[in-house]
């Protein structure tokens, strides 16, 4: 038995599903201490955007520290956080003519979550929130609430409070128009939906099988808050940072969320962060009403100003399109292959979700696929959908020797 089975709670979890002590991370590859190379299409879960250490991060973060920039601050000034903010406003907001007030909330996406909806009520003094099945906000008992998967709830008490969960965009299938379902719960007085303070969306849910929302059906969303009054926060902690093919994942639907939360890949270096970009008439905080003593890490900061540049112009965006419309190719190739085993793949940019009949070579895959030193999650209610989230940076070759790696591990599950 080693330290981990020892002392780690049983809540670990991806230990077990990747049970190999990782040493070094670099691109979009994990070396163990043997210094073997796993392609990584997991990405810390969307932490990774930029891959492992990428160059002009690690050197920053470096001449930060070598300097003896400040780490902790609480939310005092920091000349880390004004030129993050500074180029956030000049290469994010500015070129997107969006006008939003900027709150850090902490290390985790969870806590991002948790201001948004608590910012909601206040502003809209409301107490319900509309979430989407299949939805997933994080696992904090605000957050969790607007989970849809019972799972994460098992046995914990959590209830529902306050939340009232409609259908998704495709949920009832391809011919039913779920944003029409919405409009009638919200105006019949007996559907027992309570006019909400917002209705919180991912544009694209990962954790719950790739759902990728069409324009419509999201512009529709957005017109049906507007003519209520109700707010609608966009959750774009996974799929925002470039994952879709725009920085965020709502420009191309042409639509503007009231709040927006982003996390995970705006360090840009796997370094925890969150924030909440909020319209500007209703941030109505008052000093210090939500407070805590992480909000805003320096060293996010600094990583964080530097993976901007990224976005300062038009070419990595295009990049990350092509190569996610030739991964997406590329998988649908697959089920070709197997025809009897994949039933569809859907994605956008470099988010992807192969959809497999039964959860259980689903998940046999993945297992095999590491045995093959990829590393690559499952998702969906049912763990049925294989998702490929490798980092945006990775190169046409490790896509394609990805791919190959699942296809070999499909043949050897189902052969
Ligand atoms: N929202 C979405 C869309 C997510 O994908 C996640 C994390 N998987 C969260 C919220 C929660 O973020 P965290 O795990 O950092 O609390």
């Amino acid at each position: 038995m080693n330290v981990f089975q020892r002392r780690e709670s049983e809540v670990r979890s991806y230990i077990r599903s990747f049970p190999v002590l990782f040493e070094k991370g670099r691109g979009a590859q994990l070396f163990d201490r043997e210094g073997r190379s796993y392609l990584d299409f997991f990405a810390g879960a969307g932490a990774l955007n930029y891959g492992h250490n990428p160059e002009p991060m690690k050197q920053a973060l470096i001449r930060y520290l070598e300097t003896d920039g400040v780490t902790h601050s609480l939310d005092m000034a920091t000349e880390a956080k004004r030129r993050f903010l500074a180029l956030f406003e000049e290469i994010i907001l500015k070129p997107r003519g969006l006008d939003y007030k900027v709150q850090f909330t902490g290390p985790t996406g969870a806590n991002g979550v948790e201001a948004a909806l608590k910012l909601a009520r206040r502003v809209k003094q409301r107490r319900n929130v509309v979430a989407f099945t299949n939805a997933y906000h994080g696992l904090s008992l605000g957050a969790l609430a607007a989970t849809a998967n019972e799972h994460y709830r098992h046995e914990a008490w959590v209830q529902r409070q306050d939340v009232s969960f409609v259908p998704y965009d495709g949920y009832l299938g391809p011919d039913v128009d779920t944003a029409a379902v919405l409009r009638k719960l919200l105006d019949d007085g007996s559907s027992g939906v309570d006019l909400p303070a917002a209705v919180i969306l991912e544009t694209v849910q990962a954790e719950g099988g790739v759902n990728v929302a069409s324009h419509r059906w999201l512009q529709e969303v957005a017109r049906i808050c507007r003519e209520r009054d109700v707010l609608l926060i966009v959750d774009d902690i996974q799929v925002g940072c470039g994952r879709t093919g725009t920085f965020f994942s709502f420009e191309r639907a042409g639509f503007t969320p009231d709040i927006v939360v982003l996390s995970k890949s705006i360090s840009g270096y796997g370094l925890p962060m969150s924030l909440v970009l909020i319209r500007p008439d209703i941030d109505q905080w008052q000093p210090g009403e939500h407070t805590g003593t992480f909000r805003g890490n320096n060293l996010a900061f600094v990583a964080a100003a530097e993976a901007l540049s990224f976005w300062a112009t038009a070419e990595f965006a295009e990049t990350v399109s092509a190569r996610g419309r030739r991964l997406g190719a590329s998988l649908q190739d697959l089920i070709g292959d197997f025809p009897a085993q994949l039933t569809r793949v859907r994605g956008v940019g470099m988010i992807w979700g192969l959809e497999f009949k039964q959860s259980a070579v689903c998940q046999a895959v993945a297992r095999e696929a590491f045995a093959r030193r990829l590393v690559i999650e499952t998702c969906g209610s049912e763990r049925n959908v294989l998702k490929f989230l490798p980092p945006l940076i990775t190169d046409e070759t490790m896509l394609a020797a990805g791919v190959e790696i699942v296809r070999e591990s499909i043949r050897q599950v189902v052969e």
